[in-house]
């Protein structure tokens, strides 16, 4: 398919999801079904497996938009009233098994994990369905079960009743509001004071971030203080093991600084004692590290110098469906963007057409495309300060001139961006989604693209502001 071609057909796919609106009250319970499956498979096969439904507590999720229109996500869950076949419910997401394909280990050998997808309580029967994307991007159901919420077998899900709950800030009705959860990991039952200054201090950092800033209200934000039995979480590099309620370790899928967990029971029964719909795992640790996957949650960890900055950018991932912006650092994924297949994130494209490109109507005239943002000189930097660190720390430097370095390299970055001749306008960049070359980003910075304190970019800041609507119109 020629770029071209790809550029209408992803204007296609997004018009032909939208759907009339089906009433809430005439399909659905305001209570939360959650469906658990096992999803297993290697780099090129996935397959599916029921494994548990279960009742969780009241709906926190949209009770108007139940059709999910963003087109976002690797994965779509649709969820049919199976006697008239019609569409009653719908949202986009990624997993932890559709990142591990693209892994090197995804070649060798075959893995399953736990995964889960939540929607209010069906009044009848309903067919569920989950679809993937093929490479020219359409959605293909590559599952589907039938579930009948009259079944007597379906489980009540223990939610530690016992464990207490502290609101952050609540906004208003859960209905019409965003529900987030903050859980903890590796905060000991003495450490929940901590946990507790950790929390405010990132989601302070959150909501003076735009648009989170302009839409705090729409949000309630809510902690489960749930303890570990030791602090700290698992760290396979330094063969540091800690027994931490939520299992969250470094080094997922080989990448030091890539924090998850494996652990899907304990975290859905964990998030249960709330009403929620997004989930966010404040990792009691000092090490650099955290991760976000869109849907399903974020991790950060709570007391680097970097904790704010990451905080706010694995966000971004988990609600806002934003790809990295970046292309310098080492990851493990082998091939995470093919070159021809247009991604599916908001804020990263492989079209140059500036009348097709997705952000098109928030680019100025006369801003050329591709636009020139002295990459050149950046990449040669980069590599410089790469080869620089490496020697460094294969010569034992001390810490401080390590951190030294950086330091002055992300001040050179700041300053070197914005004294580009398009800085401030939104374009099409070269250099995004790990890839130096082919895939393109809309702005010269972005919390997607560096680690300077900036902001949102247009593009993505537009991708938010209509996810907010999405869970509050
Ligand atoms: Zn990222």
């Amino acid at each position: 398919m020629s770029l071209k071609s790809i550029c209408i057909f992803v204007l296609l796919t997004v018009i032909g999801l939208s759907a009339a609106a089906p009433h809430f009250d005439l399909y659905f319970h305001p209570r939360t079904m959650r469906l658990d499956y096992i999803h297993s498979g290697t780099g090129t096969t996935e397959s599916f497996s029921f494994d548990d439904v279960y009742e969780e507590s009241v709906w926190a999720g949209p009770v108007t938009r139940l059709i999910d229109d963003s087109n976002l996500g690797k994965y779509l869950f649709q969820v049919f009233d199976e006697r008239t076949g019609t569409l009653i419910y719908s949202r986009g997401f990624c997993s932890i098994f559709g990142e591990w394909q693209t892994t090197e280990e995804a070649q060798k050998i075959n893995r399953s994990f736990s995964e889960s997808i939540r929607f209010p309580w069906p009044r009848a029967g309903v067919k569920v369905t989950i679809s993937t994307r093929n490479r020219e991007n359409q959605f293909i159901e590559i599952w589907s079960v039938s579930l009948n919420p009259g079944e007597v077998n379906y489980r009540r899900n223990g939610t530690y009743s016992n464990v207490p709950v502290t609101p952050l800030f609540i906004s208003g009705d859960i209905r019409n509001k965003i529900d987030i959860v903050i859980l903890p990991d590796g905060y000991t039952k003495d450490q929940m004071k901590k946990f507790h200054q950790d929390a405010k201090r990132l989601v302070k950092t959150l909501f003076s971030t735009e648009p989170f800033l302009s839409g705090r209200d729409q949000f309630n934000v809510r902690c489960v203080d749930l303890p570990s039995n030791e602090e700290g979480i698992d760290d396979p590099q330094k063969t540091i093991y800690r027994d931490n309620a939520l299992a969250c370790s470094y080094n997922a899928f080989g990448s030091d600084r890539y924090i998850l967990t494996y652990d899907n029971k304990t975290l859905r029964k964990i998030a249960a004692r709330v009403p929620y719909e997004h989930v966010c795992i404040l990792v009691n640790a000092q090490k650099y590290g955290g991760g976000g996957i869109f849907n399903l949650y974020t991790t950060c960890i709570s007391d680097n110098e970097w904790s704010d900055y990451i905080f706010v950018h694995e966000f971004g991932h988990s609600f806002g469906g934003l790809g990295d912006e970046y292309y310098t650092s080492d990851v493990a994924y082998s091939e995470f963007y093919p070159q021809d297949v247009e991604p599916w994130e908001p804020n990263l494209t492989i079209c140059t057409d500036p009348d097709r490109v997705k952000w098109r109507e928030m680019i100025e005239p006369g801003t050329p495309v591709p636009t020139p943002w002295g990459k050149a000189e950046y990449d040669a930097r980069q590599t410089a300060y790469m080869q620089n660190r490496k020697e460094l720390k294969a010569n034992k430097a001390p810490l401080s001139e390590i951190d030294r370095i950086r330091d002055e390299n992300d001040r050179w970055i700041h300053d070197f961006l914005r004294n580009q001749p398009y800085w401030g306008k939104t374009g099409v960049y070269e250099g995004a989604g790990y890839a130096s070359s082919g895939l393109f980003r809309p702005y010269i910075d972005c919390r997607m693209f560096s680690r300077s304190l900036t902001g949102f970019d247009p593009v993505c800041s537009r991708a938010i502001g209509r996810m907010i609507e999405l869970y509050t119109e």
